[in-house]
């Protein structure tokens, strides 16, 4: 798997988000489940996220965002957590998960850089193509927010 960077997360405010999502998705062995959420870009490139409505244990629904926007903001990522530790569960992104970026077309604006899947070790990036990279470890990426 090759690494990636991603400009996203070079904002503390971001990581600070990534880290607060993973701390509600309730990470453990099992009973957790999926947090995410849009990372949004104004016309002066100022940085927000808009959180998704809790997910299941293992999957997560985005709202409507037309365009790869909500409202005039520009969606440059999107996130969800992979909670659960179990055997039972992917740690990395699956098939769905890919399938989910790659088949939206409103995932395909000109900012958009992909999703982030956080998991307890590692976190993955899921280009708008669909292919997965890993990004880092999570510890190391959300630990110096
Ligand atoms: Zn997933």
């Amino acid at each position: 798997m090759t690494q990636r960077q991603i400009t996203v997360l070079n904002d503390l405010t971001m990581r600070a988000a990534l880290k607060q999502a993973w701390g509600d998705s309730q990470p453990g062995v099992t009973g957790g489940h999926e947090e995410g959420g849009f990372i949004l870009q104004d016309a002066v490139g100022n940085l927000s996220t808009m959180g998704w409505p809790k997910g299941a244990q293992n999957s997560i629904i985005l709202p409507p965002h037309p365009n790869c926007k909500i409202g005039d903001k520009d969606i440059v990522a999107t996130f969800h957590t992979h909670p659960n530790t179990g055997s039972d569960y992917l740690q990395e992104p699956g098939e769905t998960d890919q399938r989910a970026v790659r088949d939206d077309p409103d995932l395909k604006g000109e900012w958009y850089e992909g999703e982030l899947v956080i998991s307890q070790e590692k976190i993955y990036l899921i280009a708008p193509n669909g292919q997965v990279s890993e990004v880092g470890d999570t510890l190391v990426i959300l630990g110096e927010t």
